[in-house]
């Protein structure tokens, strides 16, 4: 595989990277990011690892970035998620990697959000020759088929000229962040496997169009729930991947598949789904954990310093361990650990093309 120059990949050597993930035996961490902060650690840990990367912003996270005081919502979640990529288009080439970077799940009622997004990377690719993000998601799980496919085949066309990419989602990943399924009924929800003559469809209509991903239910469930209750069948991806390149003689794994809900899962699952195409799992609920826990260690082992600046029994001045450089980086660096094991997970430690 030809070396790829480090920074922000898209276009053809996106989909060159995806390739080498599937020739590889391997898928890329795709991280959810709110601000500096964790874009770094996201940087730092793929630097750390030789690994390719995926930074994604979801429409809450796009708003952080901005500045949730800043007064028009709606707007902070377009400004934000064009200063972040900014931001990574500005550091990537540093940190010696391909970063790919995307927007994270966007139902029809954030349309809007993706209107906004798609405009700034007009104007973005007319000015500097690429576009503003890798690659956008539409989750129109919700919906019928038919309703799903066409808005996608629509977005599809208006990023296409852009060099961009589209991820859309098939069949109802539960958990939190969907707001469907809970602990009890899960397991018996026939809508958590995605079917392949479904994903059949969707190839049928997109890959006339241009690039895409699909995010497949096998059972998987956003954030983490207790061990038991999910039964995840890669097998589903493998019958997807089967059904189109037999009815389109293509050669094994056409499809670029996308895991969605990745935290918590079983090893040896993960395993499975990257030999049946999976190429990006997403990881949001573990990381943000991460983070959390080490700064929380970090304000329970010197609780003084968030209480006092100067301490009233002794006098010592805490500055230097208040300074919020010394926590954040806390949890920067946990964050990065947990990025480790993703990348021996997906097994994309080593293989950057950006070293390769
Ligand atoms: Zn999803």
């Amino acid at each position: 595989m030809a070396k790829m120059e480090a920074g922000v990949v898209y276009g053809e050597k996106y989909q060159e990277l995806l390739q080498s993930c599937k020739d590889g035996g391997y898928a890329l961490p795709a991280v959810n990011v709110v601000g500096s902060n964790s874009i770094n650690a996201v940087m730092e840990a793929a630097a750390k690892n030789e690994s390719d990367i995926i930074v994604q912003l979801s429409n809450g996270g796009a708003q952080f970035m901005a500045g949730q005081g800043m007064a028009d919502g709606d707007a902070a979640k377009v400004i934000g998620a064009v200063a972040a990529a900014n931001h990574v288009h500005l550091l990537a080439k540093y940190y010696g990697v391909c970063v790919v970077l995307h927007t994270d799940h966007a139902n029809r009622k954030l349309l809007p959000w993706i209107d906004g997004l798609v405009a700034a990377g007009v104007e973005y690719y007319e000015k500097h020759g690429r576009p503003l993000y890798s690659s956008h998601m539409l989750d129109l799980s919700e919906e019928a088929l038919d309703d799903n496919l066409s808005t996608c085949a629509e977005y599809l066309k208006k990023i296409v000229p852009l060099e961009m990419s589209l991820e859309i989602e098939l069949g109802v990943t539960g958990g939190e962040e969907d707001g469907v399924g809970s602990d009890d009924d899960i397991t018996d929800n026939a809508k958590l496997y995605t079917q392949p003559d479904e994903v059949l469809q969707a190839y049928n209509l997109l890959s006339p169009i241009g690039h895409f991903s699909i995010a497949a239910s096998f059972g998987n469930v956003h954030g983490v729930y207790k061990p038991g209750n999910v039964q995840l069948r890669p097998e589903i991806l493998k019958s997807s991947q089967e059904l189109v390149a037999r009815t389109h003689g293509t050669s094994a794994n056409p499809l670029d598949l996308v895991f969605h809900g990745g935290s918590g899962s079983e090893k040896a699952k993960i395993e499975e789904a990257i030999g049946y195409g999976v190429i990006k799992m997403n990881i949001d609920t573990d990381t943000q954990f991460a983070f959390a826990t080490a700064v929380g260690a970090y304000v329970e082992k010197t609780p003084r310093a968030f209480s006092y600046q100067i301490d009233p029994d002794d006098d010592k001045p805490y500055k230097s361990v208040y300074d919020p450089r010394k926590w954040l980086r806390q949890g920067e660096l946990s964050m990065v650990e947990r990025l480790n094991e993703a990348c021996a997970d997906l097994r994309s430690g080593g293989k950057s093309l950006a070293k390769s």
